[in-house]
């Protein structure tokens, strides 16, 4: 009480990034400012579905005004239109916390792309900052705020430059003022329309319709005065039958709860009975959610209980769904369920793993019907995807047999491995793959040649979490994974398409093996083995994995995040029988022996080989002086 007899009115800047967006919103000219009222709305709906909550287990919440609604008036003559809702209400900290002095994790995001113009304003409510959207239109906001159980009323005002004011509302007005918040928007001159009753009506239509609490609208001031009237249907959408609801209600039901406005790319609505009764409303997105790649990569599905909202963090999903929108609504769950039991409730985690064996059912039934609505959901998901092809042991067959990859031979398409295995040459054992940064990379690798000669097929894994699953994958239809650049290739075994293969001869195998011998004698430790290579047709020599040893990209990958983490393991040299040069060594080497010559081939052999993984040489100076020495050399012996 002390409390509130000293409370006075008080100003508050706005933290720096809410700063620069409300700068935006107030300065930019925006061709769809409707969004504020859907986002308003939003919100109001929100603190209603949280007082219902809250009041299950404190019931004198809502005992004075049990029917939670949203009141719309548009006051023409005052030019001030005002949306107020008798929900949870916010206190004075609660104002100033979440009206301004604390950015939301959206913000800085959200204020990046709007001032690159590479998001609309629509996407406001994704970014947790919908709230603001207000300031497009008005001129002046004021927020007078209840929390339910508390009588104290505080008012909230700013006109969106730098700073807001908060007072005490006395208590006389206070009286005047019930449970929960109204906020009044005095709309700038270019914003009148939203005084009109039909333009309210249309907006609260397209957006706001399946909002489950009545919205009703009273005009005032205007020549035409009207009654209040409500304007949306106000039940649930996903408890209606499914043959009643249309495109567009789905559609602007994922905008509502996903904040997302692209088209879903997926729509999923059931009712699951049996040992546990709920109903399923998910949407897939088409585009990917800002906070996909947030580190806490939690689902957010909405949980309500017999349509009381409950939680948006109960983790209805996996993480590798976390791109997932929409609700779960339980009917068996208790009511009175604490967010921190949800955690190990037994109905929870029954119906996540049906959810989850749902979802992904869908997902192959539309990579079968609509293989091009699926390839646009798995190029943007597939990389969350992909995270259970580790995480989860269970699925990861089904998970295996969703992925897509872009091959060697597929000129840019996706390709399944069902579609891999099919096409495999015969006598190919193994799934082969190579890795590299990008596909540009990866492609570029001379461990490709081989294959590429022969038409074989290659996955190509560029995706940073293609490292983290392929180390650990056992194979698919009974078919193992293998590196390209790691043990031994194997290709003698696999016939090529081409009929009129006329490939170069080979090296001569006696000098070829003394200049093998030579080389390992030179390289010594640098290298684990010298050995001829059948992966190689244009490349002189190239470095390839021991076959029990990890995948050279990967090495190279694991060490860029720890360096100090693992000892590198000293690479196999490989060498084209083929090729010229190799041809002109193992001559050399078989006629006059270890000469200097010999060792610093071998030694440039071994730096082309890293150069052309795109890695450094060892020893750049040496690499310089040799590289000198062969060039002098070679136009001295031209010029004599
Ligand atoms: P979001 O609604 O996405 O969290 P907003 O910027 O729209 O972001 O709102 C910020 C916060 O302010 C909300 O999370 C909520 O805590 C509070 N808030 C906004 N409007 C209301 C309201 N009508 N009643 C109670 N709390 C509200």
């Amino acid at each position: 009480m002390a409390k509130k007899k000293t409370a006075k009115a008080e100003s508050h800047e706005f933290q720096a990034e809410v700063s620069k967006l409300l700068h935006l919103m107030v300065h930019s000219v925006y061709s769809e400012t409707e969004v504020f009222l859907r986002e308003l709305i939003s919100n109001a709906a929100d603190a209603c579905d949280k007082l219902r909550y809250a009041a299950i287990t404190q019931s004198d919440l809502l005992a004075e005004d049990p029917d939670l609604k949203i009141t719309i008036t548009a006051n023409a003559g005052a030019k001030e239109l005002t949306i107020a809702d008798n929900g949870i209400g916010m206190d004075h900290d609660e104002l100033v916390g979440n009206l301004g002095t604390i950015a939301r994790s959206g913000t800085e995001a959200f204020v990046k792309q709007l001032s690159e113009k590479d998001t609309d304003v629509q996407q406001i409510g994704q970014f947790g900052v919908g709230f603001y959207s207000a300031f497009m239109v008005a001129g002046e906001v004021e927020v007078v705020s209840r929390k339910a159980g508390s009588d104290e009323v505080w008012k909230w005002d700013s006109d969106g430059s730098g700073q807001f004011n908060l007072a005490p509302v006395g208590a006389k007005d206070a009286a005047a003022h019930a449970r929960g918040t109204t906020i009044i928007l005095k709309l700038r001159d270019d914003a009148e329309e939203y005084l009109e009753a039909s333009r309210i009506e249309t907006i609260i239509k397209t957006y706001s319709d399946h909002i489950s609490f009545p919205i009703t609208l009273t005009v005032t001031g205007a020549e035409d005065d009207q009654e209040p009237r409500q304007l949306n249907a106000a039940s649930a959408l996903w408890t209606r039958p499914k043959s009643e609801i249309s495109e567009d209600q789905y559609k602007e039901f994922y905008g509502h709860v996903g904040g997302m406005f692209d088209e879903p790319a997926l729509t999923l609505h059931y009712k699951a009975e049996g040992r546990h009764e709920y109903t399923v409303l998910v949407f897939v997105p088409t585009q990917k959610p800002f906070n996909l790649f947030d580190p806490d990569r939690k689902a957010k599905l909405k949980l309500y209980v017999r349509k009381v909202f409950i939680s948006e963090d109960a983790e209805m999903l996996p993480g590798y769904l976390r791109f997932v929108r929409g609700v779960i609504d339980s009917e068996d769950m208790p009511l009175n369920i604490s967010r921190e039991m949800l955690q190990n409730n037994p109905i929870v985690a029954s119906i996540r793993k049906a959810v989850t064996n749902r979802i992904l059912s869908e997902l192959e039934k539309t990579a079968d019907k609509a293989p091009g609505t699926y390839e646009k959901i798995w190029d943007e998901f597939g990389s969350v995807l992909k995270e259970g092809l580790y995480e989860d042991m269970e699925r990861r067959d089904q998970l295996l047999s969703l992925a897509r990859f872009r091959t060697s031979t597929s000129d840019g398409a996706q390709r399944s491995l069902k579609a891999y295995v099919a096409d495999m040459k015969e006598n190919q054992t193994a799934i082969y793959y190579v890795t590299g940064e990008d596909q540009t990379k990866a492609l570029a690798s001379p461990q490709l040649e081989g294959f590429r000669a022969k038409a074989i097929e290659v996955l190509v894994l560029s995706d940073p979490v293609d490292n983290f699953w392929i180390t650990s994958a056992l194979g698919f239809d009974g078919k193992p994974f293998k590196s390209i650049t790691q043990g031994a290739a194997d290709l003698d075994t696999i016939a090529s398409d081409e009929t009129t293969e006329d490939a170069e001869p080979e090296a001569d195998a006696s000098e070829f093996g003394t200049l093998i011998a030579l080389i390992k004698q030179t390289l010594g430790d640098d290298v684990t083995d010298v050995r001829r290579s059948d992966r190689l047709t244009d490349s002189a020599a190239c470095l390839v994995a021991e076959a029990g040893a990890m995948d050279r990209n990967l090495e190279k990958i694991l060490a860029q995040h720890n360096p100090e983490g693992m000892p590198k393991q000293a690479p196999v040299l490989e060498i084209n029988p083929r090729h010229e040069m190799i041809k002109a060594l193992a001559q050399s080497a078989k006629a006059d022996g270890a000469t200097s010559d010999l060792e610093d081939a071998a030694r440039l052999l071994l730096d082309q080989a890293y150069i052309l993984e795109g890695e450094p040489v060892a020893d750049p100076a040496a690499f310089a002086a040799r590289m000198s020495r062969f060039m002098t050399r070679r136009m001295t012996s031209t010029a004599s």
